[in-house]
């Protein structure tokens, strides 16, 4: 039996959930289908920081290669969706939390709360929730998306509306897209998100006519010890390596290969092509007792992050001198004498700022130099990617010229190019263009009924 609502959404993670709501408040008869027996996706293994770039100008300083219409909208729609997360009764700080990733602005939330209220509204306003119904193929007719189907306990199930929304979580977790897309040593990435996250929104948009965004080699996810017996969810926060942008960074070479400063979000990818995909992180007591054990934002927890990477079997290694620390690295390794070059050229950088060695050293930076000296290897980890679905500021998908696919749409970690290296935040990005991919998906739907 087929059944009929007005919008579908695939993917119950925040951007699903928000574009859900939306679409119901907005009238709209919602089926919102989820492909595990849990709801919530990454969002529910987040730290429910609701953050975003304050403005247009940092929104741009900080990704200057992301999409300025696209960025645009998601900084002028941050307050008024704060604001309607708030009227759900789900706790939202009451302050504003600043400097996030070094430059973002947001809210400490109860993410599960936020989730579970939008699944709240879909069913109060008669939609239905369906958890274990993964969906495999889109209906296309004309030219037009009317449907998907779905796999659930029954059978496949067939889903008709006029409008659907794609909203699986991107494709962090497929490794032959990585590789196609983020490079050849993708695959050796550890996914630090829900297993749900394999590409399929990408891919039924694509087999619908959906071009690519920019930014497809480009992805959210933090450094994390190597090597680890297990990386399961419940470490995804506390193995995060948060100040590594007050370390000295280098590849197996023994050789620094980015800005530090940048912060731990962006030099977790430049990490990725580096040798066996590998860095050592070299820092001092100071950092040790001040970076690496704060709370970078609320909700990451304050814990020794240096002492959890030596506990759960990370290589680490610590001395009072810079000289005796060298050698101890060497045994994992790495090129020893390129690394004391290293390690000189910084400290000599780092006092009248420029470049240490062709790698620039941001004004401000701090070279080692209160004993003991630590060094822990750490591996690149995927949260989520950054490329994906092309959409309109209506959630539209777009085909490879730029035409909206008629019936088809996108949010969350589905869409593509509104953090590019950069990162724009994950949730608030979610819940906005899930906002926007609602509303249209439910008008379209709408509009079709009021016409028939
Ligand atoms: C440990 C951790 C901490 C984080 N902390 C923060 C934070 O504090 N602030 C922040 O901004 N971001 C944070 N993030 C990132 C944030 O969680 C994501 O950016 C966000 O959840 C993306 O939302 P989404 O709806 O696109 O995807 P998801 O939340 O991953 O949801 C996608 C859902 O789609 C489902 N799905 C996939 N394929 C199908 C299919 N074929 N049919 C049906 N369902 C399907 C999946 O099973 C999943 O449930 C964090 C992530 C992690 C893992």
């Amino acid at each position: 039996m087929t059944l009929t609502f007005d919008v579908i959404v695939v993917g119950s993670g925040i951007g699903g959930s928000s574009a859900a709501a939306t679409a119901a408040r907005s009238g709209a008869r919602v089926a919102l289908l989820e492909k595990s027996d849990t709801f919530g996706g990454s969002a529910a293994l987040s730290a429910g920081m609701l953050w975003t770039a304050p403005d247009l100008d940092a929104y741009n300083r900080r990704i200057p290669l992301g999409n300025p219409v696209l960025g645009r909208r998601l900084v002028e729609d941050f307050a008024d969706a704060i604001e309607e997360v708030r009227a759900t009764g789900a706790r939202v700080a009451d302050e504003p939390t600043t400097d996030i990733m070094t430059y973002g602005i947001g809210y400490s939330t109860d993410i599960h709360a936020i989730l579970a209220a939008c699944r709240d509204t879909v069913t109060d306003a008669g939609g239905m929730v369906v958890a274990g119904a993964p969906v495999r193929e889109l209906i296309v007719e004309d030219g037009a998306v009317v449907g998907v189907i779905a796999a659930t306990a029954d059978g496949p199930q067939e889903f008709r509306a006029p409008s659907v929304v794609l909203a699986s979580g991107g494709f962090g977790r497929d490794p032959e897209l990585l590789t196609r897309y983020v490079g050849p040593q993708a695959d050796r990435l550890l996914a630090r998100s829900h297993v749900g996250n394999v590409g399929d929104g990408l891919r039924l948009a694509r087999a619908a006519g959906a071009g690519g965004s920019r930014s497809m080699a480009s992805f959210y996810g933090h450094l994390v010890p190597w090597p680890l017996a297990a990386f399961e969810p419940e470490h995804y926060l506390p193995y995060s390596q948060y100040y590594s942008g007050s370390t000295v960074f280098v590849n197996l070479a023994g050789e620094r290969f980015v800005d530090e400063t940048l912060g731990d979000e962006i030099i977790n990818q430049a990490l990725v092509p580096q040798p066996e995909a590998r860095g050592v992180l070299i820092f001092d007591e100071h950092v040790h007792l001040t970076e690496a054990r704060q709370e970078p934002f609320p909700g990451l927890g304050a814990t020794d992050r240096f002492e959890t990477a030596k506990e759960v079997g990370g290589l680490w290694a610590s001395a009072d001198t810079l000289d005796e620390l060298v050698p101890q690295i060497a045994a994992w390794g790495v090129d020893g004498v390129a690394l004391t070059r290293t390690l000189e050229a910084y400290a000599d950088a780092a006092e009248t700022g420029g470049s240490a060695l062709g790698v620039p050293v941001s004004v401000g930076a701090r070279a080692p130099q209160t004993g003991p000296f630590h060094a822990i290897m750490v591996q690149p980890s995927i949260t989520f990617t950054f490329g994906g679905v092309p959409i309109s500021t209506d959630g539209e998908a777009l085909d490879p010229d730029g035409r909206a696919i008629p019936g088809l749409y996108a949010a969350g970690a589905d869409i593509g190019g509104l953090s590019n290296i950069g990162y724009a935040g994950g949730l608030a990005p979610a819940y906005i263009t899930g906002r926007w991919a609602g509303r249209a998906a439910a008008a379209r739907a709408l509009d079709g009924k009021t016409r028939a």
